[in-house]
This record gives structure tokens, sequence and C-alpha cells, in this order.
């Protein structure tokens, strides 16, 4: 069989542990065989990073700007242990964080459906997307506990000099205040970047704040939404048969829970900080989820939501077996060639990227499974393989597909 070729590299992110053995075995077993792989190699492992004094980092994402599509492993994000584990020179920042920061990205999490692994609410059939606004809010708060009666307020000084005043309160007694902000910036990116994924993925788009209550901060999420809806987008969603829906949040965490799935939640920074982890453990499995950043200039950067998976990893030094399940590592790659081969009008890396995801859920459904899925699944009979095992039975259900 001849292999399918790329014209276009993607941008690939190499990481830590566990994930990073996992990396190399996709590679070497479901991709290699059957794609002439066309990558730009940035290895974000904690020991090149630290070598580079992280410029690594900065490097991949600059080459995503250039290229537009990034496939990447999960990376540690260093703490004290892991200054002593890998003799930093510096606590390096998260990767995560940099390249967000530097793509200006929205992070869109979704679980990855198959049968045999039901979600616990049961109506939901299809995957909800979640997409997490990722800046200010409670997270860039600043707060006060207040010891005694007096008077709060938040006091604008503009660069003339002239103060706006608005009370928060006149305390009586002890308490608590906190002051946060956003930026219409960031509102509108992430606004972008929804519309944008929402038409991308011809998915419907659910947005909910508080705006009856917060009638400035939550309104202003609300109309810069609609504003950039009704200007840029009304007509190509009508196109594409999708909608925009927006709601009070309370509302919207009641409908959904109702839903069958299928659409995109987007959520404020602290809602979408709670419902990720509810709409995540309720789907079965972190190693079910995969997360991409779409950036609203049109770059993507595709994952799994999971981490390096340390534990696995020092039982593989060990030499002791793992079963760690690589869905969501596929999954990344699966979605960032797809996308490559729809940007570059290349067919065959499209139905590839199809036929990879399907072998996979297949695998699974036959009831051929890694430890941590065997213990959820409601398929009876099942074998649970070891991490490359796992891999092999994929590649020979991808192998009779491709035949
Ligand atoms: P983790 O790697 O997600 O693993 C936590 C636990 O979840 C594992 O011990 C394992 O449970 C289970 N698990 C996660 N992924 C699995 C998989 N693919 N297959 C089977 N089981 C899986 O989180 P962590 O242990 O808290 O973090 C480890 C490192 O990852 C940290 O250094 C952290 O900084 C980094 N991290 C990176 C990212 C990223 O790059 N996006 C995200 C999160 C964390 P059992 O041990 O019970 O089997
Ligand atoms: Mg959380």
């Amino acid at each position: 069989m001849e292999k399918i070729k790329m014209t276009t590299p993607l941008v690939e992110m190499d990481g830590d542990e566990m994930t990073r053995i996992l990396w190399k075995m996709i590679k070497d077993e479901l991709l290699h065989p059957f794609i002439d792989l066309k990558t730009e190699y940035y290895d974000l492992g904690l020991e090149h990073r630290n070598e580079t004094n992280d410029q690594v980092t900065v490097d991949s994402a600059n080459a995503t700007k250039k290229y537009g599509v990034a496939v990447k492993c999960a990376t540690i994000t260093p703490n004290a242990a892991r200054m002593t584990e890998y003799n930093l020179k510096e606590m390096w920042k998260s990767p995560n964080g940099t390249i967000r920061a530097l793509l200006d990205g929205t992070v869109f999490r979704a679980p990855i459906v198959v049968k045999g692994i039901e979600p616990c609410v049961k109506n939901w059939v299809k995957p909800i997307t979640l997409a997490r606004h990722a800046y200010g809010d409670v997270y860039k708060g600043t707060e006060m506990k207040i010891p005694g009666a007096g008077k709060v307020e938040l006091v604008y000084t503009a660069e003339d000099g002239t103060e706006t005043r608005e009370l928060v309160h006149n305390f009586t007694g002890a308490g608590i205040v906190q002051g946060m902000h956003n930026l219409n910036d960031s509102i509108s990116s992430f606004a972008r970047s929804c519309f944008d994924y929402a038409l991308d993925t011809k998915q419907d788009l659910w947005f909910a704040t508080k705006d009856t209550i917060s009638k400035k901060y939550d309104h202003t999420f609300k109309d810069i939404f609609q504003e950039i809806y009704d200007k840029e987008y009304k007509t190509r969603f009508g196109e594409a048969g999708i909608e925009y829906f927006y709601t009070l949040i309370d509302d919207a965490v009641a409908r959904v829970m109702k839903a069958e799935g299928g659409f995109i939640w987007a959520c404020k920074n602290y809602d979408g900080d709670v419902m990720s982890d509810m709409v995540s453990s309720a789907f079965g499995s972190l190693a079910m989820m995969t997360s991409v950043l779409v950036s609203p200039h049109g770059y993507y950067e595709y994952e799994a939501a999971h981490g390096t998976v340390q534990r696995h990893y020092y039982k593989h030094l060990k030499g002791e077996e793992t079963s760690t399940n690589s869905v969501a590592t596929i999954f990344a790659w699966t979605g960032a060639l797809r996308k490559r081969g729809e940007l570059d009008n290349i067919q065959g890396l499209i139905q590839f990227a199809d036929q990879l995801e399907r072998a996979t859920l297949q695998t699974i459904e036959s009831g051929n499974m890694t430890k941590d899925l065997a213990l959820i699944t409601s398929l009876k009979d099942v074998t649970v393989l070891n991490s490359e095992q796992f891999i092999r039975a994929i590649r020979e259900n991808l192998e009779k597909a491709l035949a």
C-alpha cells in the first residue's frame, strides 16, 4: 500500500513520562506504516525545556502560528518535587499556559463516546464539548478581609485623572470583599473561537451567564457574543444549519441534564472550571477526553485532556507491565491530521483520521481495552490489554479496514 503524502508539516510537541512512551508507540504502530508523516518536531520533555530555558516551548508555539496545526503530548508542569527530580534551573511555567498565552486561544474539551462506556446521564448519547474562557474573573481577582465598620468602593481613575466611584457596601461589621475584571478583547476572542469551532464541527453553540443579576459584568459577555454573532456569524450559522443559543446559566445547567448532547457549551471561566469536571467525570474517564486549543486567528493545537500518567510511568521504569489508555492521545493525532487534511485538501489524510478513530472505537467495542475502561464498562467478556497490546489490537483493526 502506498503511504499517504502530506504537504505541510504538523507541529509535533513531544512530552513527558508515560504519555511520551505512548507517543512513540502510536507513531511507530499507527502512523508511520500508513503515512509519510511530515512533522516539525519540538521536544517539550522537561529535560529539554530545562536545557533550552523553556525557549523550545515558545518556539513550538511560534511554529504553530506559522503552520496552523499542532499536536501535543502531555507535559509535566514543574512543582517543588520536580525541581529535585529533574534538577531544574527554574520552576518553568506550564507549557500549556505559555502556548495558550502566545496563541490567545480557547480550549475545547470533548469526550470520546464509545459503546460500552455509558455516561452517568443516560440521555447523553452524543458528546458535550465544553469551552472554558481562560482569562480573568475570580482567577485574577483581588480580595480583602474587612476587619470592621467602614465603606468599600470601586474606584476607576481614568488616564486624565478623573475618578468614577461605585459603592460596594457600607460595612457595619467585619466582612469580605472581592474585585475582579475582564477585558472586552479577551471576551471577543473567546466568542470568535467558539463561533468558529461551532462552524468547524457543525454543532450548535450554547452560552450562558447570570446577566439578570450581573447587569453590567455578565451582561457585557452576553452583549459581546450577540454583537459578534449578528455581525459576523449569523448568516454562516444559518447556512450550516446550526444555532447559537443564549440562556441563563441555571437554565443552561437544567437543560444540559435533559439534552442528548451534540453541542458546544461555552462557559465563563468559573462555570467552565466547575462544569468541565462534571461533564468529563459523567462521561466516564479522563483518559477518554480530548482537548483542542482554537485561536481566533485560526491556529489549532490538539492534545489529550489528561496528564503524563506519572504513576504508570514509574511502574514502566521498574519494568512492570502498564495498561495505560492511549485513546485520547490517538485522537489528538487524528484531530490534527484531519485538520491538516482539510486545510491542505488531502482527502486521504481526512479518511485515514476517520478510519483510525473507528478502528480505535471498534477495538474497545469488541471488548479489548485497557484496565481503566475495563473497570467501568458495561460490556461482558472483556479482555484487559497492556499499553502495547492495546495499540497493536487497534493496528490490526486498522489494517483490516484499510485492506
Ligand atoms: P494524570 O496524568 O492525568 O493522571 C492521574 C490519574 O488518572 C492516573 O494516575 C491514572 O489513574 C488516571 N489516568 C489518567 N490518564 C490515564 C490514561 N491515559 N490511562 C489510564 N489511566 C489514566 O494526572 P496527574 O498524575 O495529576 O499528573 C501527572 C503529570 O501530568 C503532572 O506532572 C502534571 O503537571 C501533568 N499534567 C499535564 C497536563 C497536560 O500536559 N495537558 C494535564 C494535566 C496534568 P490510576 O493511577 O489510578 O491508574
Ligand atoms: Mg477544575
